[in-house]
């Protein structure tokens, strides 16, 4: 028997958790599935950005987010090869902090809001293909839960199924970095209330990326390391050994004198920037990570893959209204996003891929040293909580690190 809805959300990580709480909130009846059982692991840094630790605030788990077992950061700390940075995050809802919480609580509660507010979830269930008329009217899906195959019906779909394969014939972009963590106790270093990044030597060679140590509150740590796919090309290295390499640093090595890592690290793989995904068609959405959500410059992913999926459920709700799941309808959720992020995308993209070698970053990460607003600046491009064009407004820090960039290049 097929079972009829308003709306379909493929996946229930951030992303499909946050589209079917809002559309269920909002009355559409709502199906949400998952290939997996949860509560699952998810490989990720586990980092709550401002933002993000707001988004979730929003859907009604501000209290949550102050249990005593998570990690609260209130400063970001900034390691390059000559400069150190600090700095306090910008405020979120829920006070001036971000949050460092495993995924596999996170996205268990996330569901758990969906389900309260009326979503159906089914688990173990996988979706395996998009149904639509000759004329393009989606249908609904078909999927399977191993014990045979089934059929949903509805005239929206949401593709949240993160870097699965759902829906994508066209749609997708390629994954354009990889990512690996793992979980150690007892790690040393100075301050547990900072987030701590790490953009070595090693990473800068090949612009390939940073590595990161995320404290949680009960004595654990989320250790970790990100690089392009660009960057294992160029250098013919893979990630393990960016990883390896990055444990091995003197003073990571230090931290982890006397920490025991708690199983085996894992990777995940990431599509950076918005760019070249769709993320609408007549009767699909793509949101989070399917949506290619991922910040061009720090790899967070949570908070986006809520704000698409806040906003993907607020376009579900209108094309039900008015019984229209064009595209052109649907273009509105495009349109939207974009506005909110297209431009700290666009610039966090510009410097990702126009610096060539981030060694090449060190006179300007050297003078924000200097510089408390336009530190700020730096580290709230990182975060995500302001785009890093806004660097533009520190000319005079821009023209001492350019001068000594010159000087530097000059006598080399
Ligand atoms: C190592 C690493 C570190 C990271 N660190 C951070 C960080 O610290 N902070 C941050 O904000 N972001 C981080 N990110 C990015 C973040 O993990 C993602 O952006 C986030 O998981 C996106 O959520 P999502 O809901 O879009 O997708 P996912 O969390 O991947 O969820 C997708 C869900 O879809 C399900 N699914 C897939 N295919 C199907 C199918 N056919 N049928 C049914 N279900 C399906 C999967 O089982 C899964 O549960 C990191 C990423 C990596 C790899």
């Amino acid at each position: 028997m097929t079972e009829r809805y308003d709306l379909i959300v493929v996946g229930a990580g951030p992303a499909g958790s946050a589209t079917a709480y809002y559309a269920a909130r909002a009355g559409l009846n709502t199906l949400l599935l998952d290939r997996q059982e949860f509560p699952r692991d998810k490989p990720c840094g586990d980092g709550l950005m401002p933002h993000a630790a707001s988004e979730v605030a929003l859907m009604g788990l501000g209290d949550w987010l102050d249990e005593p077992h998570h990690g609260k950061f209130t400063g970001l700390s900034l390691y390059t090869q000559t400069a150190f940075l600090r700095q306090g995050v910008p405020p979120t809802l829920h006070g001036p902090q971000g949050y460092i919480i495993t995924r596999e609580e996170t996205d268990a509660k996330l569901l758990e809001r969906a389900v309260s507010a009326g979503a159906d979830f089914r688990s173990g269930h996988r979706a395996t293909k998009l149904r639509r008329t000759p004329a393009g009217d989606v249908t609904g899906i078909e999927a399977e839960n191993g014990s045979g195959s089934l059929r949903f019906d509805a005239p929206l779909v949401v593709a949240a199924d993160g870097i699965g394969g759902f829906a994508s014939s066209g749609m997708k972009a390629p994954q354009n970095a990889v990512a690996r963590r793992q979980y150690f106790k007892n790690v040393g270093g100075p301050n547990h209330q900072d987030i701590h990044v790490f953009i070595t030597k090693d990473m800068n060679g090949d612009g390939a990326g940073y590595g990161w140590v995320f404290y949680f509150g009960d004595g654990r740590a989320n250790v970790g390391a990100g690089v392009s796919t660009r960057a294992l090309a160029r250098s013919g290295r893979n990630l393990k050994d960016y990883f390896d390499r990055f444990l091995e640093e003197p003073q990571l090595a230090g931290w982890l004198e006397g920490a025991e890592a708690e199983a085996p690290p894992k990777s995940w793989s990431l599509k950076m920037g918005m760019w070249g995904a769709k993320r609408y068609t007549q009767g699909l959405l793509m949101v989070g990570d399917a949506g290619s959500m991922i910040h061009p410059i720090s790899g967070e992913g949570v908070g986006y893959a809520l704000e698409s999926g806040r906003l993907a459920a607020s376009w579900a709700h209108e094309a039900r209204a008015r019984r229209d799941f064009s595209a052109a309808t649907l273009a509105g959720y495009e349109k939207q996003l974009r506005h909110k992020r297209a431009r700290e995308h666009v610039s966090g993209y510009a410097m990702v891929n126009l610096v060539p070698n981030l060694t090449l970053m060190e006179p300007l990460f050297k003078a924000c040293e200097k510089d408390p607003d336009a530190r700020r600046t730096l580290i709230e491009g990182f975060t995500g909580d302001s785009p890093i064009y806004s660097l533009l407004k520190h000319p005079k820090t821009l023209a001492t690190a350019l001068r000594q960039g010159i000087k530097e290049a000059v006598s080399s």
